[in-house]
């Protein structure tokens, strides 16, 4: 039995039907009417395009958050998850569990690790997303996966714009 590398092969199939099932069957689709904030957010590179809005209580926490989106099932299905982890966050909080979510999707380093270092509370909320570092192998793959989060920075920051890039790219408007 070569124990180690069936394990490996059954996280990936693991990942990968965490990702399938978001993709084909998205929670939280749609926008929110009375929302607090809207963004918009494209990835030129894939042709992703997701719009997420997002209502915040007087507390400051997200307390509804719904996306739409047009783009691979990578996009679909990180928006997707990204929308069921960061309900109930602050803004701070959702900007560091994406933090985490960027360094899981590109550098080497051991989810538990990353867990660990975002402290238990977010640490939880993180177990699904681990999923999305599937996405490493495919370095293309990562905008599709990082477009969502962008999105969702630049709407808690009140930016009606946000690219793969980074979020707000686009200009002011003042
Ligand atoms: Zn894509």
């Amino acid at each position: 039995m070569t124990q180690t590398k069936d394990e490996g092969a059954d996280l990936l199939s693991l990942y990968q039907e965490i990702i399938l099932d978001h993709g084909k069957s998205p929670r939280n689709a749609g926008t929110i009417e009375s929302h607090s904030c809207k963004s918009d957010g494209k990835n030129p590179m894939c042709g992703d395009k997701v719009c997420v809005t997002a209502a915040v209580d007087d507390a400051g926490f997200i307390s509804d958050i719904r996306f739409d989106g047009k783009g691979c099932a990578i996009s679909i299905a990180s928006a997707s998850m990204m929308t069921e982890a960061v309900k109930g966050l602050s803004a701070i909080e959702a900007a560091n569990i994406f933090a985490a979510v960027r360094r899981l999707c590109t550098e080497d380093i051991e989810p538990e690790l990353v867990k660990e270092e975002i402290g238990s509370d977010l640490g939880t909320r993180l177990d699904k997303l681990v999923a999305l570092s599937g996405v490493r192998q495919f370095p293309v793959r990562v905008k599709c996966a990082t477009l969502p989060w962008y999105t969702l920075l630049a709407c808690l920051e009140g930016k009606d714009s946000a690219t793969s890039e980074r979020a707000g790219a686009a200009r002011k408007s003042a």
